[in-house]
């Protein structure tokens, strides 16, 4: 008997035809990436305008959605799946991972509990499990996935809070505190340590940022000395956050030593390796992962630089009991029978419903294995080399940072002239900007040490090196033209 059309979704045999015709529609749009702009070049509010002011009042067929879709949302589209997309940490949603995350969205389970989907709970468990073991972390350490590296932080130091604050901090919080909480990362750190700070009641007082070397690592003997000084002043010392693959230059903090000093102090060491941690999946990276056995806890976000579609971060952690005290409530409606010990995630974190994440990510481990993605990456990190090597040869241009990872950070600077730093600034700017507006490719900037600076990350599945080789011809392009300018 055919369903009442008011009230049920869509009728089995018309979403199999418009499935397919989605199918299709990613499937070219993945064959021919390439010749989109990857930059969107919509001004701002033009997508709005063309949308609507008010919701539908009557269905629509999605034959209709479908087509405003291509015609309305497409071209305000930055496309990260752009193989010339070298801006910020690019990211991929691979064939495999687009899949897994269609099959969650059909199953929409919402796993909270071990029993309201065991597969979404053990999966997890057995993905996390896999992955570290690809990454060569201790397999002490136990996973739960979050959405975010900046929410895989806030729960990290939620955790290091809960013990640092004692028996009171569940029932007083940290309201009345004596000696206040100090948070230390370095002045490289990204920003989502502070915004843990400003979520967990710390303050941004009490994040203190320390100083790095010229190669933009923490420094371990300014951190001893600001622990120092705070014990001595008053405060409590709560946490360090190290990066491993800063946002800026991708530069390593000394973990090693870092975890050492943390283990003697009794200070919690969280590990923010969300974009270079995917790096030991690569044997001969492994090393950059060095001193994560002394870490309480550790960030790696596989929808950056593993191939997974946005979103999904993994948190690891050797005191997961820390993490339940600290976010775990007894609602009655939720409690389950005696005898089910599956894991609760839910206890683990501040979100009750849970997407099936590891699901997109199972898809993609098994579909590349650990080889096909080591030697994935191993080809990025190759190409950025490659890429440093034309910079540092180029009488027009400098490098202004180490390499570890597969981001380079450079500038235009003739060694033929000694252009005045504002000049430098705007100049950099200007090239930064008309090469965006090219659609040829996509760059993003940074400061470093008050100088604008260009940034080239290498990570997108789909990026080959004649992607990086053109996007060199149209920087030096665009340069050439922005210094015959100047020179007149
Ligand atoms: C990207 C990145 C973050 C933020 O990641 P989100 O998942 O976007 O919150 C934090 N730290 C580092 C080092 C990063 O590279």
């Amino acid at each position: 008997m055919k369903a009442e059309p008011s009230t049920m979704d869509i009728d089995p045999e018309e979403f199999r035809r418009l499935g397919r015709m989605a199918i299709d529609w990613i499937s070219d749009y993945l064959a021919e990436i390439d010749g989109y702009p990857v930059l969107s070049r919509v001004r701002p509010g033009e997508i709005r305008q063309q949308l609507g002011d008010h919701p539908p009042e009557d269905e629509e067929g999605l034959d209709q959605i479908l087509a405003d879709f291509q015609k309305t949302i497409i071209p305000g589209i930055t496309h990260w799946n752009h193989p010339a997309f070298f801006a910020y940490f690019p990211i991929t949603g691979s064939g495999a991972g687009i899949l897994g995350e269609l099959f969650s969205a059909a199953l929409n389970v919402n796993g909270m509990l071990w029993r309201t989907s065991p597969a979404a709970t053990e999966l997890e468990e057995t993905v996390l499990a896999w992955l570290r073991e690809m990454l060569g972390l201790p397999s002490s350490l136990w996973g739960i996935i979050y959405d975010s590296a900046s929410m895989s932080t806030f729960h990290a130091l939620a955790a290091a809070r809960q013990i640092a604050g004692g028996s009171t901090m569940r029932t007083a919080g940290i309201q009345n505190r004596d000696r206040p909480l100090r948070l230390y990362t370095s002045e490289q750190a990204h920003s989502s340590v502070q915004k843990a700070a400003l979520a967990l009641g710390l303050g941004l007082d009490n994040v203190q940022l320390i100083p790095v070397d010229r190669h933009y690592r923490m420094g371990v003997s300014e951190l001893r000395t600001a622990v120092q000084r705070d014990r001595d002043g008053g405060f409590q010392p709560m946490a360090v956050v190290a990066t491993i693959g800063t946002t800026s230059t991708t530069s390593i903090d000394p973990v090693p030593e870092i975890g050492a000093f943390c283990r003697d102090s009794g200070i919690w060491l969280h590990v923010d390796a969300a974009y270079g941690g995917s790096a030991a999946v690569v044997p001969e990276m492994r090393w950059v992962l060095d001193g994560c056995e002394l870490a309480d806890s550790i960030v790696v976000n596989p929808h950056k630089w593993l191939f997974t579609p946005i979103d999904i971060s993994v948190l690891y952690t050797n005191n997961p009991r820390v993490l339940k005290e600290t976010f775990s409530l007894e609602a009655h409606y939720l409690q389950t029978s005696e005898g089910e010990t599956g894991t609760n995630y839910m206890d683990y974190g501040l979100s009750l419903g849970r997407r099936f994440r590891a699901l997109k990510l199972w898809f993609v481990l098994r579909y590349f294995g650990r080889r096909g993605l080591a030697n994935r990456l191993r080809k990025h990190m190759e190409w950025a080399r490659q890429l440093a090597e034309r910079i540092d040869s180029h009488p027009n241009f400098e490098r202004l940072a180490p390499v570890p990872f597969s981001t380079v950070c450079f500038r235009l600077n003739p060694k033929s002239r000694s252009l005045p730093p504002a000049l430098l600034d705007d100049l950099n700017e200007r090239l930064i900007g008309t090469i965006n507006a090219s659609g040829q490719c996509y760059l993003s900037h940074t400061r470093l040490e008050g100088r604008f600076v260009l940034r080239m990350a290498i990570g997108n599945l789909r990026t080959q090196f004649h992607h990086i080789d053109q996007a060199w011809e149209t920087i030096q392009r665009e340069a050439r033209r922005l210094l015959t300018e100047v020179a007149s």
